[in-house]
């Protein structure tokens, strides 16, 4: 028997009191209760996605939220930008390619952030662009983009910015308005501790005002809908009711820490994850690294397959390999949500191992060393603050 430990970037683990909510008898989603419960959570959300804007909730994965994003301000025929970096920057491109919309592609190289220069570029030679497509974490690589320089940029223009925060909200700093981002795309199954099945939409002024410009191509995803019903704390088809449930503990959660803190413990356990990593002579793959996960080489010689299924065989870890082109290539690590400085310090220590046996040539206790150095050094500093 071993002990599950997920440790990907999505699902991410879900602590015991969301789980107990998840347990508990359905109710009727247009009852007095389920709309309290709403209230609450639409409340909640605004301050853990930082912004003043409605929260809309929608029943689907993260991509959900992606395309009820683009198309509801997005015509048909008419002209995005898409920032490009990583499996799920071209998502984008693909969800616009699907609805007619001529997605302009500022490609990157896997691994590194999105220049904001370009974008810059991109956003003269394109001033009909009605909207900018980007990612706070790129998960496929596992690399912050700076969401906040871009959004500079957008601000400026008549176009809107739309972020997938899908694996970056509540991992990694994201403040919607103060970094211009007018639609957030978040879902329930990283940072937030839920399970997969809510995603959610914040939308600004900017935004609704390309909405109300002209018919929505979508039926379940029509966010005019959605707004016309979330003004009453409701939601216009059956809700995974359940899961909002969970989602109130979950944002009770998240509130009682305070979301810098949240943002501080992901930063610190990326930062011990990365130096744990580093320490074992692993290469890291992304030159900015997000911060609710890390993705390192895969060493010369080794198969990922076969350290990702030792982690699990031997210590029920799960860690996932690279997608697309980066499939043999990456090991990517989650610590994200309900994680704390001991998962990650486990996590390194039964990497370790698994090199060790696997005949990689490492010292035991390096990464786990280098790791609790960070943590160290962190409250030390706190202390003399
Ligand atoms: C997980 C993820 C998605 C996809 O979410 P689904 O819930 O699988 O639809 C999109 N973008 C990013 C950055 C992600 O990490």
């Amino acid at each position: 028997m071993r002990k599950p430990r997920l440790m990907t970037p999505g699902p991410a683990p879900v602590p015991e009191d969301v789980l107990l909510e998840l347990a508990r008898p359905v109710i009727h989603h247009r009852s007095a209760e389920a709309k309290q419960v709403i209230v609450e959570v639409a409340e909640g959300l605004k301050q853990v996605f930082q912004t003043k804007n409605e929260v809309m909730i929608l029943t689907a994965s993260g991509t959900g939220a992606m395309e009820a994003a683009a198309v509801n301000t997005v015509p048909p025929g008419a002209k995005a930008i898409v920032l490009n970096a990583g499996w799920f920057g071209s998502r984008w491109a693909s969800i616009c390619k699907a609805h007619g919309i001529n997605a302009v592609s500022i490609d990157f190289e896997w691994g590194t952030p999105v220049d904001p220069a370009r974008v810059a570029e991109a956003l003269r030679a394109h001033p009909d662009a009605v909207a900018v497509m980007g990612t706070l974490s790129e998960t496929s690589t596992g690399t912050g983009h700076p969401i906040e320089a871009i959004g500079k940029l957008v601000a400026a223009t008549e176009a809107v910015f739309l972020v997938d925060g899908i694996s970056g909200v509540g991992a990694m700093e994201c403040r919607t308005d103060d970094w211009g981002i007018d639609i957030l795309c978040v879902g329930s199954q990283k940072a937030l501790m839920l399970p997969p099945g809510l995603a959610f939409v914040t939308v600004s002024p900017k935004a609704w005002a390309k909405i109300d410009a002209f018919e929505a191509h979508s039926f379940y995803f029509n966010l005019k809908s959605a707004r016309k019903k979330m003004k009453e704390y409701d939601t216009p088809f059956t809700p995974a009711h359940t899961l909002i449930l969970g989602l109130r503990a979950s944002v009770r959660r998240l509130l009682a820490e305070g979301i810098e803190n949240v943002w501080s413990r992901h930063k610190l356990m990326s930062e011990a994850c990365q130096a744990g990593v580093r320490a074992l002579g692993l290469e890291l793959f992304s030159s900015r690294p997000a911060e609710g996960l890390t993705a390192f080489r895969v060493p010369e010689g080794l198969k990922d397959s076969a350290i990702r299924d030792k982690l699990t065989e031997r210590f029920g870890i799960t860690t996932v390999g690279g997608q697309d082109k980066l499939k043999g290539k990456i090991v990517r690590v989650g610590h994200m949500g309900y994680m704390d400085e001991l998962d990650v310090i486990s996590g390194l220590a039964a990497l370790e191992m698994v090199l060790a046996d696997l005949g990689f040539d490492i010292k035991p206790g390096a990464g786990v060393t280098a790791a609790q150095q960070i943590f160290i050094g962190r409250k030390q500093a706190a202390v003399q603050a």
